[in-house]
């Protein structure tokens, strides 16, 4: 026996009463099937509703040929109180029926179809078929939010055979009967199965967040009612964060962002200039020998590579140059200009326990000695 759909009839149906018809074990849950529920099962793109059925947790609902399976951790038999996770329910009912406005107004617009719809608790995502450019996006949302100040009814129904085949909607089915049309007075008609708003007032504000090729079409983000002040909330309690930071007006982040990347820039500049000079400077302090070069010096990283370069002209051995500490061990560069030392850096490896090498004559890498046991190895 099919079971019977409240919410076909009335999608604000927050509680009901209803008979446990079976209950049955499947893997660790149980199937619970009632003679009618408000619990809208997946379908279409949105996912199915959350709430408690005799005081227990209902962890998913599925249809199959038109009866509807409650899952559950426990039994129930006789008659049970539903109750539905509403929040839930009617954040999903905003973003549902805005998605039928805006779907319908592009369609009403360009003649695209939506070739995708998905809703989950955070992201809503519909897909067009056609490129939508940013200024008809812009008009469309400026449509969709009027629409909803206009508080027009949303009314779902089930055609007879002959009016379904002459009816024009998007989402046109191969079915002949049994098609729920779900119609937004003036702006859509769509065959749809979910429970949606009585009027478009109630969805609340419709944002198109983001916008990306898709297919060949367009894919769209959407935010709407609660959601759509959740994300406002969250975004102006970011901007003013920025605001504060840059002591910059709310309505002048960007200029000021754009001001403190370019100050940033040159610093990074005036920064590689500094760190060259002081480079240069420190190989000019080195006396020059025809011996090998050993120091710790007060360079990291990219510098120290950069001090054992510039030491070539200088050194006519091997230069050993090192940063770090005994505790933490040392970061090395050995390099030579006419010396081949990669058998060196080998051999100084195994024995300092270090690792690392090397190409074009200059190695990398680190020892885990103390200085003392480098010096030693080295014997300069
Ligand atoms: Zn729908």
């Amino acid at each position: 026996m099919k079971t019977i759909r409240l919410f076909d009839e009335d999608a604000f149906i927050k509680e009901f009463e209803a008979q446990v018809l079976s209950c049955e074990m499947q893997g660790k849950r149980f199937a619970v099937v009632l003679d009618q529920t408000a619990f809208f099962p997946e379908g279409g793109g949105q996912p199915a509703d959350c709430g408690t059925l005799g005081g227990v947790p209902v962890l998913d609902v599925q249809e199959k040929e038109g009866v509807i399976f409650h899952f559950l951790k426990s039994a129930l038999a006789g008659t049970v109180q539903g109750v539905l996770d509403w929040e839930k329910r009617f954040s999903r009912m905003q973003n549902h029926s805005g998605e039928h406005l805006v779907s319908g107004i592009i369609h009403r617009h360009t003649g695209a179809d939506n070739i995708s719809f998905s809703l989950s608790d955070t992201e809503t995502t519909l897909a067009f078929n056609v490129p939508l450019s940013a200024e008809l996006l812009a008009q469309v949302e400026r449509e969709a939010n009027a629409a909803v100040f206009e508080d027009v009814p949303i009314a779902a129904r089930y055609p007879s055979a002959q009016e379904l085949e002459s009816l024009t909607y998007r989402s046109k089915l191969e079915l002949t009967e049994h098609v729920r049309i779900v119609s937004i007075e003036g702006y859509d008609v769509c065959a749809c199965c979910a429970p949606h708003c009585a009027r478009t007032g109630q969805i609340g504000l419709i944002k198109i967040v983001q916008s990306e090729s898709y297919k060949g079409g367009t894919k769209l983000w959407i935010q709407c009612g609660f959601r759509a002040l959740e994300q406002y909330d969250m975004l102006l309690q970011q901007a003013k964060d920025i605001s504060h930071l840059l002591c910059a007006k709310l309505e002048r982040i960007a200029p000021a962002v754009e001001k403190l990347k370019g100050a940033k820039e040159q610093a990074e500049y005036d920064l590689v200039g500094l760190r060259r000079k002081r480079i240069a400077e420190a190989v000019a302090a080195v006396e020059p020998t025809a011996g090998n070069y050993l120091a710790l010096c007060a360079f990291t990283g990219d510098e120290l590579r950069l001090f054992a370069q510039g030491l070539k002209e200088k050194v006519g051995g091997i230069i050993v140059v090192l940063e770090g500490d005994d505790s933490s061990g040392y970061r090395y560069v050995i390099s030579a200009k006419e010396t081949e030392i990669m058998p060196l850096v080998k051999e100084a490896n195994a024995a300092l326990g270090g690792k690392g090498g090397g190409r074009d004559n200059m190695a990398r890498g680190s020892f885990c000695a103390p200085l003392e046991q480098i010096k030693a190895f080295f014997a300069m």
